[in-house]
């Protein structure tokens, strides 16, 4: 048990000498190793006296993981990082005294790991272990992180022999589950692989000796066959001025034992467990050796990938092919340049270890794919060194999403600015409608608080459904919303009715529509539209599934219109979906402020009648309690269809004067749906205009044209004084204008 010690004490070397030749191998800066090794010393110290369980001194551990690390080039604060690492878990080290020591970022980077040691790996199902994955990269939010804990599992799975079975079992399944996927979605092929055999050997014993003795075995017979067909080429690719290099090796433990478990068969019916590496200086010499081995040896069909064209997502390019090799033996062959290769081994830690090489190139397309280093690029050119780069890459692969916990450890993503309502509505819909609160990591939290990554949430609910229309203020999921919406439209049937029928009733005047009622007109129209009867057709109209116009239209001619019925055309246009924010929710226009297209708005949640459609300026808004009001806005859509506005004009007295007005309302295409002029004084004249126009730029149009004209003193748009709440009484009678001075019903109806 104690050889390794032994072999540190007893060498020449002391444990940071290896790690130190590699740095200068590197050209790192002599400041930078000094302060690499004081890092070292540091931990050193602290961790004395501790052991690890294979009895060898603690430090030897963060001295493996450093490493790791500076085989992958990491920056010299990551390589700090991974000497302190375990240090605030196991020593009395206080956060200040790192950072004092060695700087904010070297403790921003130790704290990140150790905050993702404590996340605990619960469950293994894939989807599941998938949001570990995403919840453990969207935790780190420097991609450094990541390669500090990778580094810090890689060297515990090399040393797990020292667990007890249990454990090693438990940790072999965590790193096939969370790890191994994790090093692969960053394209670090070499550590992925090694992560999976390690594996592999601790939850399958059986098979993973199995594969290595059988390996082992055939070792010599690949040899030979690789040997041919290198000959065979060679020569041929030499001819052609291509410089490559040629090797060949059986694939990893791992990926052949997933194969033969994959296909069902025994290792000896595995055709292909070599693969014959080409590593070539251009990407156009990638397809020129493909076409050579092609002219000698027979592909096997559907098996030629071409990566090069067509990426892997974590940036692995090459070309793959499969042939009946020499002596009819098949083998796999991977086609690449060296950059690629990189790629292919380290990931996006390629990028700092291929730029130090001395590789010029501004724009490595490799670095094109990720899409955080995507965002790098742009800095790329004034980054003096590749130690900027790397303290540059932020990771954001997550960015957009946040992750929570049930009481249970059950993971669920969320959009990012999730809420506890949607994390409810997520776990069920039920669960959802019946919230009235929630814990957020034990505590009581409002229901719109923004959750955090790795919030466990409590939702508490009540035994009868009450879900509130106000949550459609701050819920972000389109499950919630929908669900909410989807229960108001359910459960107000009544007011649905009421506020339906109240809105035929304005439309065609209560005298029409009493008429039509009589005559059983509405159960004709409501079979035509598939509705069980005249009252499923008002709820339809009420919460918005369908609108005035369609049912007006279908509805039989009347003998006779009621005089009048024509006066007051407004808010027609009350149910239709025209507004973001407000789809298949009750609504309708407020009648103090009218607002109409294009001009801000916003909604306010009324106590039974859905949501009112207000002016953003409209003065009824300053009572209303903020969290009323909803963020609203018109779609884009608003073709053919009309809005109803008033204005006020003043005017010096000149008969005549309405003539023009009306002329110049016309010459805009806007119909006047009610006039009422009167004079003050004798000396000044007040029209006020109903109009009937599409959006807020026609009406600036029609009150510039109105303000060209002379006599004209003012124009305004007038607000009436309905109370927010109270715009759902349709009876005309309750008009009344802002100077309420008005001859209520004396308008005049021009055209
Ligand atoms: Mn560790």
């Amino acid at each position: 048990m104690l050889n390794n010690y032994y072999n540190y004490i007893m060498s020449e070397k002391p444990l940071f000498e290896e790690i130190k030749q590699t740095l200068i191998a590197q050209h790192r800066d002599k400041d930078e190793i000094d302060k690499i090794e004081e890092a070292f010393e540091f931990a050193k110290r602290l961790h004395e006296g501790q052991y690890r369980i294979s009895e060898e001194p603690y430090i030897i551990h963060p001295v493996e993981v450093a490493k790791i690390l500076v085989d992958l080039k990491a920056d010299s604060h990551t390589l700090m990082a991974a000497f302190l690492h375990d240090i605030l878990e196991d020593t009395d080290t206080k956060p200040e005294e790192i950072e004092q020591k060695f700087g904010k970022d070297v403790l921003t980077l130790v704290q990140g790991v150790t905050k993702l040691g404590k996340l605990q790996f619960k469950s293994n199902e894939e989807r599941q272990a998938e949001n570990f994955r995403r919840l453990f990269i969207a935790m780190a939010n420097d991609i450094r992180i990541i390669f500090l804990k990778l580094a810090d599992r890689l060297h515990n799975m090399r040393t797990l022999n020292f667990m007890a079975t249990q454990k090693q079992q438990k940790i072999a399944r965590e790193t096939l589950d969370i790890f191994a996927p994790l090093a692969n979605r960053l394209g670090i092929g070499k550590i992925k692989a090694e992560l999976e055999d390690l594996s592999l050997r601790y939850l399958e014993p059986d098979k993973y000796f199995e594969i290595a003795q059988l390996v082992s075995q055939t070792k010599a017979e690949r040899e030979m066959t690789v040997q041919l067909l290198i000959d065979q080429i060679s020569k041929d690719v030499k001819k052609n001025g291509i410089n490559a290099q040629i090797t060949g090796r059986a694939k990893h433990y791992y990926s052949i034992y997933s194969k033969m478990k994959r296909l069902n068969i025994a290792f000896h019916d595995l055709y292909d467990i070599t693969a014959v590496r080409v590593i070539v200086d251009t990407e156009k010499e990638c397809y020129e050796v493909l076409g050579l081995i092609h002219s000698q040896f027979k592909p096997i069909p559907g098996r030629f990938k071409d990566y090069i064209a067509m990426p892997k997502g974590n940036m692995y390019q090459s070309l793959h092919t499969s042939v009946i090799g020499p002596r009819s033996k098949p083998l796999e062959v991977q086609i690449r340049t060296w950059e690629m290769h990189e790629v292919a081994e380290y990931g996006v830690a390629a990028h700092w270890r291929y730029k130090e090489k001395g590789s010029q190139k501004a724009n490595n397309p490799a670095d094109m794919r990720f899409s955080w280093m995507r965002k790098m690029a742009e800095y790329d050119n004034d980054m003096t060194s590749a130690e900027d780069y790397v303290n540059s890459v932020k990771l954001d692969l997550f960015s957009d999403q946040v992750f929570a916990f049930t009481p249970n450890g059950d993971v669920l993503d969320l959009p990012i600015n999730a809420t506890p309502v949607d994390f409810a509505y997520r776990i069920h819909s039920d669960v959802g409608n019946r919230t009235v609160g929630a814990l957020i990591n034990g505590r009581i939290a409002q229901l719109d608080t923004k959750l955090n990554n790795g919030d466990i949430v409590e939702i508490l609910t009540s035994k009868t459904p009450a879900p509130r229309l106000d949550w459609l203020n701050f819920v972000v999921t389109k499950q919630a919303s929908s669900k909410i919406k989807q229960w108001f439209k359910k459960n107000n049937r009544e007011s649905h009715i009421d506020v339906g029928r109240a809105n035929l009733e304005h439309e065609l005047t209560k005298a029409v529509f009493d008429e039509y009622a009589k005559q059983g007109e509405f159960e004709k129209v409501a079979k035509q539209m598939n509705y069980q009867s005249a009252e499923d057709l008002f709820a339809a109209l009420g919460y918005g599934e369908t609108t005035v116009n369609k049912i007006i239209n279908k509805l039989r001619k009347p003998q006779q219109k009621t005089p009048g019925s024509n006066f007051h055309s407004s808010n027609r246009k009350k149910s239709e979906k025209d507004i973001v924010g407000l789809e298949g929710l009750l609504y309708s226009f407020a009648k103090c402020c009218s607002p109409i297209p294009g001009e801000p708005i916003v909604g306010v949640v009324t106590r039974s009648k859905g949501v009112s459609v207000h002016r953003i300026d409209c003065k009824t808004l300053e009572n209303i309690q903020p969290e009323r009001l909803m963020d609203i806005h018109w779609s884009g859509d608003n073709t053919n269809k009309t809005y109803t506005t008033t204005i006020r004009i003043e005017t010096g007295e000149k008969m005549g004067l309405l003539k023009d007005i009306v002329a110049a309302v016309s010459d805009n295409n806007t119909n006047i749906t009610y006039a009422n002029v009167k004079s003050k004084n004798n000396k000044v004249g007040i029209i006020e205009l109903g109009m009937e126009l599409d959006n807020v730029e026609t009406l600036k149009k029609v009150i510039n044209c109105i303000q060209a004209i002379p006599d004209v003193f003012s124009v305004k748009r007038i607000q009436t004084s309905y109370s927010p709440g109270g715009h759902q009484n349709n009876s005309r009678n309750n008009r009344s204008n802002k100077s309420g001075k008005s001859n209520k019903n004396s308008g005049k109806k021009s055209s």
